[in-house]
């Protein structure tokens, strides 16, 4: 069985010491493809550094979080832009992008900078992988004046309307650890269709409830993910991690080995 977590940050500070830990559990549960997304310029170098030392195991995706348009330092958009457009071949996605609606006093410069990683998504052909809190809807309606080869919107939550409409356009969700016990996530899970659906854990975010209890996120998580699935879409455990893998080839561009 190969599982993935299409969506984690292992470049953040709170993994730097765990890293061998997190790729060997990943390993000891069939965990083949950790997608590490990035938050500012210092994760994205820190990323493509972690894609090179665990080769078809981590991948690379590099971005400027909506949460720090706001900190960054002189140059850092322009030398994050930089950076994704020169190491295109070592990168399967742009992420994490997007627009928050809790960080309201920024959102100007959230617009700028989540234009800016899209038109280069455009330019260099790089599927992309959003945060969405609270602007899904919006999102979902400004992404078709882009010319985007494949948009991922990370742990999907509300409204179901713009699932549908998200559908429509052939791009795909994530969902992660909150299938094992939140309504809302498993509303979302089942009606998306699985051809759409990709898993994540988004660590080193915490899950306070069971069966996680606030342990260190670790790729093996994505099995209670996946068993979550095929309780709600009624499905074998196996079916579900096989479309899941072929969705991941598919979105990303990559050959699991
Ligand atoms: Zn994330």
């Amino acid at each position: 069985m190969k599982l993935i977590d299409a969506h984690i940050h292992l470049s953040d500070t709170e993994y730097t010491a765990h890293t061998e830990e997190l790729v060997a559990d990943a390993k000891n549960s069939n965990v083949q493809a950790l997608v590490s997304n990035s938050m500012d310029l210092e994760t994205s170098i820190r990323t493509l550094k972690l894609a090179e030392k665990y080769p078809s195991t981590v991948y690379a995706a590099l971005g400027i979080h909506p949460w720090n348009v706001n900190v960054l330092k002189e140059n850092e958009l322009e030398e994050t832009l930089k950076l994704i457009s020169e190491q295109k071949k070592n990168v399967v996605a742009i992420g994490e992008i997007g627009l928050d609606a809790k960080y309201e006093k920024i959102w100007d410069k959230q617009l700028m900078v989540f234009d800016k990683m899209l038109r280069l998504a455009e330019t260099i052909s790089l599927p992309v992988i959003i945060h969405s809190r609270g602007t899904t809807a919006q999102i979902v309606q400004m992404l078709p004046s882009y010319k985007l080869k494949h948009v991922l919107l990370h742990w999907f939550s509300y409204p179901l309307t713009a699932l549908s409409d998200a559908v429509s356009h052939g791009y795909f969700i994530t969902e992660g650890p909150p299938a094992a016990y939140s309504n809302g996530i498993r509303e979302v899970i089942a009606q998306v269709p699985l051809a759409n659906l990709l898993t994540e854990t988004d660590g080193p975010v915490k899950y306070w409830k069971q069966p996680f209890n606030g342990q260190m996120t670790k790729p093996s998580f994505i099995r209670n993910v996946v068993e979550a699935v095929a309780e709600i879409k009624k499905t074998s455990v196996n079916d579900v991690a096989e479309q899941i893998a072929r969705n991941f080839e598919a979105f990303f561009d990559v050959k699991l080995t």
